[in-house]
Formats: C-alpha cells, structure tokens, sequence
C-alpha cells in the first residue's frame, strides 16, 4: 500500500492530513496517510508532505533527526506548502538549514508580515480554474533554475514551483477545501511507484 506520510515537527500537520486523505478517496486510490517524525518512518514513505510553520524550526529539527538524508537517500517526494516552500529551496535570504530540492532561490517573509496575510484567486498551470490561495507570512520564489517548472505567480512573485517529483506552494492548499494540489502530489508519488 502507498504511504504518505505528514512530516510531524511543527506546524499545520493535521490539516494536511485531512486534506490528503481526502485528495486520496477522490482518486479512488488506496494508501495509507499517516504522521511521521523520524527518519525511519520517513524512509517507509512514497511521499512526504511539509507543512507551513516556522520553516527555521522544521528545518533544524529534520536536520538534527537524519531526515533530510532519509529523504535524499530513498528519492521520496516531496510537497512543501509556505514553510515546506522555503525548506525545499536552495538557498533563502537566512542563514538556517535547508533540503534544497528545487532549484530555487526563497524570500522569506517575501509579502510582508502576518497582518499583511491575504486570500487571492490564483491562475495556476496545471488547472483551468482558479485555485484560492491563502498565504500567510508567504514566501515566493526566484531564480528557478534548470527543469523546474513555474506553475503560477502573483504580483510578479512565483508562488509555485514543481521539479523532478517535487513540488512547493507559497500558499497553503491544506486550508482550503479544494484538494487539487494535494491530487497533483500524489499522482506524482504514484508515477515513481509505478
Ligand atoms: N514565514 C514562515 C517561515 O519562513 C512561513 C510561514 C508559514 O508557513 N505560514 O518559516
């Protein structure tokens, strides 16, 4: 059975667990979707997801747990919304520990702060109809390099990107209740499986 599992170190984990598990039944698929906190429980997973939060903090606890090599060695793919954005980035304007699965450069904090959070109806690549981005402290990316692949923007700023099997929102689709980015990832997961 597939598993997906939800990266458990901080942050809005439970939403994305719900939403996962919903995008699963609406593909008829089967797979198990469960929280994970160590590297061996990551190294069982066909995908993992990452949630938004406070991307220093998650950053340096994957880091002290072997995660990120877990991870690196079993090729999982990963979904990373807003916090799990800038961890899958190869560089940020900070100095804190990163995956740096797409190549891209994050801005952190790239819209300005909390109260300055807002709600946008967002044209993205990979759907015809619009996708309601909610983005909270959001980050953006620049200077995607090689294959990786734009999948929307907003003001001019890149707020999702996808890569290999990877693939990172600026926004959080965990707290809508369209599960078509969380469908996206795990058609993903299922091509590497397959
Ligand atoms: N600004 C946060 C960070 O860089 C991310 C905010 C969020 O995930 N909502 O960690």
């Amino acid at each position: 059975m597939i598993k997906i599992g939800i990266l458990d170190l901080q942050g809005d984990v439970s939403e994305h667990q719900v939403m996962t598990e919903k995008a699963v039944s609406k593909i008829n698929l089967k797979a198990d979707v469960l929280k994970v906190k160590t590297a061996s429980e990551v190294a069982k997973c066909n995908g993992l997801v990452i949630s938004g939060g406070e991307s220093t903090v998650i950053g340096r606890l994957i880091k002290e747990n072997s995660i990120d090599t877990a991870i690196k060695e079993n090729q999982i793919p990963v979904m990373g919304t807003c916090a799990g954005m800038v961890l899958l980035g190869q560089q940020t304007d900070y100095e804190q520990p990163l995956l740096g699965l797409i190549p891209m450069k994050v801005k952190r904090n790239g819209f300005g702060r909390q109260k300055l959070s807002f709600e946008a109806e967002l044209k993205l690549e990979t759907f015809d109809d619009p996708y309601p981005g909610v983005f909270i402290r959001a980050p953006y990316a620049l200077d995607v390099k090689d294959e990786a692949v734009v999948l929307g923007q907003i003001h001019d700023k890149i707020i999702a990107v996808a890569y290999e099997n990877h693939i990172a929102t600026a926004f959080h689709p965990e707290l809508t209740g369209d599960t078509r980015i969380h469908e996206y990832f795990i058609k993903e997961v299922l091509n590497c499986v397959e």
